[in-house]
């Protein structure tokens, strides 16, 4: 099968986006590389804290007057946006495959649930609206009024580098404050292009900043006094040091951290249907989703269902096309990188030292589809007798390795999910509205599928989590983040 053309071409010096300009960064550079195989597509800054403070700084004095904008006016810039980026889906569908190495399926599908947030954030006329009280005296009346706050710092993970600054940048923009995203060094790209495209749908210069870094711009946004918040999406070591250090400088924060995610198979299950839904949550983006499926809890002690489960599981996951995204034919890609893989191929071996049962082994006997180097690529991997004790049964692996475990009933499948310090997004398999509604009822995770394997909220929902997954109150996405980025203000005035 033919490749689709990769749309990144001549090595770009990335630049960041600092009040309407772009503007080279002082500091270090650092190659941005395709996993497929190894080609340096783009050179990435590294950039200072004084460039972030020059951009906090634009945002700052860009925010009196696009407070000052309505509403409306505030929103035609996202409609235009929004247009904008259905223009250009299919590039920035590809960007993401050519720097991140995902399928351009699952790129595209990355691509549609970003845009879906700009669509949501243009109801931010409606959403904001606050409320008023008549008479809470005699003569005097009480409302509400919810405001923006200023300057919010948008911090994104390496693995949806498209979507999930999106989780935040619209809402924020819709609701009147400015913002300054920093995007994963390890693919900046798709955040770069949607900058362009925000500065071509007329957003002014100073709403919308782009600095480009790693932990150095992190700590310049966590210092900086004129950031009122910081919204975060990445492993749960990161997410607790921003929320630590927003505590300790009085900002809001939303810190959305790592998972381990469990999926419960009730022996009821219509098997047919169950298993691509497997596939697909275990094995999608090479398993580097929050949303991942990472444990797998087959209830009952029938052992031919057990047996004969587990064949269509293998068989299906041996099946599984790796190679290049740009090939449409292509199921899997690689990993982002060859250091991600180093501590997936860990995480094997002390499955396999702490008497795991390699069912099926993704470090050999897995085809490339085309010539690439094996650097980044692993297939699928299933192992078999694991517990919760055992590290691949606790921790978050972050690639597409299924641990198989078992359980007597539901009661002991939903302990064995509840005791993971992780509550991302669990699921259970079953025809059985009983076996569901227990099952939902007693889940401690965030987002909770019935039938389903993958269980993103969609943009009017929050982005929901609990335990080490989610440090907050307020969620990105859907109303919750037009409340995370407002105050409330609230206003009594006696009429004389
Ligand atoms: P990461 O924590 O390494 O990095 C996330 C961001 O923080 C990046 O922009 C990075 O540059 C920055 N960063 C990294 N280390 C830092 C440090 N010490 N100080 C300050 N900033 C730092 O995460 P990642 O590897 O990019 O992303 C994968 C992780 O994100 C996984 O754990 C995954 O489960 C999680 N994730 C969670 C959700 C969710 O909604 N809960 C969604 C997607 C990904």
């Amino acid at each position: 099968m033919a490749l689709l053309e990769e749309p990144i071409k001549g090595v770009p010096l990335i630049k960041n986006f600092i009040n309407g300009e772009w503007v080279e960064s002082k500091g270090e550079i650092r190659d941005v590389v395709n996993p497929v195989n190894g080609e340096t597509i783009a050179k990435v800054p590294i950039s200072t804290k004084d460039e972030v403070d020059a951009a906090v700084k634009a945002a700052q004095e860009a925010y009196p007057d696009w407070r000052r904008t309505t509403p409306l006016a505030r929103i035609r810039s996202l409609f235009r946006l929004k247009e904008l980026l259905e223009e250009n889906f299919e590039e920035l569908s590809r960007i993401q495959t050519q720097e991140h190495g995902k399928t351009i399926d699952e790129s595209r599908g990355e691509t549609r649930r970003g845009i879906e947030n700009v669509e949501v954030a243009t109801g931010i006329p409606t959403l904001m609206q606050g409320y008023f009280s008549e008479d809470i005296a005699s003569g005097i009346d009480e409302w509400l009024i919810p405001t923006p706050l200023g300057v919010f710092g948008i911090i994104g993970p390496f693995n949806f580098p498209f979507m999930i600054p999106l989780w935040s940048a619209p809402y924020a923009v819709a609701t009147g404050n400015c913002i300054v995203v920093k995007p994963s060094s390890e693919v900046p790209n798709s955040q770069i292009r949607i900058t362009e495209l925000a500065e071509e749908a007329g957003i002014p210069p100073g709403v919308w900043n782009v600095v480009n870094g790693g932990r150095e711009v992190v700590t310049g946004m966590l210092e900086h006094p004129d950031i009122a918040g910081i919204t975060f999406v990445g492993s749960t070591p990161t997410a607790k040091y921003i929320y630590k250090a927003c505590g300790e400088t009085g900002k809001r924060v939303i810190a959305q951290g790592g998972a381990k995610n469990f999926m419960v198979i009730m022996p009821d299950t219509d098997v047919r249907r169950t298993i691509p839904a497997i596939m697909t949550s275990f094995f999608g983006n090479t398993g580097q989703r929050c949303l991942s499926g990472a444990n797998l809890v087959i209830v009952g002690n029938d052992d031919k269902f057990y047996n004969s489960f587990m064949d269509e599981v293998a068989a299906a996951a041996s099946k599984i096309v790796i190679g290049n995204g740009l090939d449409e034919s292509v199921q899997m890609g690689p990993l982002r990188d060859k250091e991600k893989k180093a501590s997936i191929l860990g995480y094997i071996e002390s499955g396999v030292q702490q008497g795991g049962k390699l069912r099926l082994d993704g470090r050999k006997n897995f085809k490339i589809t085309g010539d690439y180097p094996e650097t980044c690529f692993l297939g699928p991997t299933i192992f078999e007798n694991v517990t919760c004790d055992m590290k691949i049964g606790c921790e978050e692996i972050f690639g597409p390795v299924m641990s198989v475990m078992r359980a007597k009933n539901l009661d002991e499948a939903i302990a064995i999910c509840n005791s993971s310090t992780f509550g991302n997004g669990n699921a259970i398999f079953t025809s059985s509205g009983k076996s569901a509604r227990e099952f939902q009822y007693n889940m401690q995770s965030g987002n909770v599928g019935i039938n389903i394997g993958i269980v993103a909220p969609m943009a009017f929902f929050p982005f929901s989590g609990m335990k080490d997954s989610f440090l907050g109150i307020l969620h990105t996405q859907g109303q919750e983040a037009v409340r995370f980025f407002t105050e409330s203000k609230v206003i009594i005035q006696r009429w004389f």
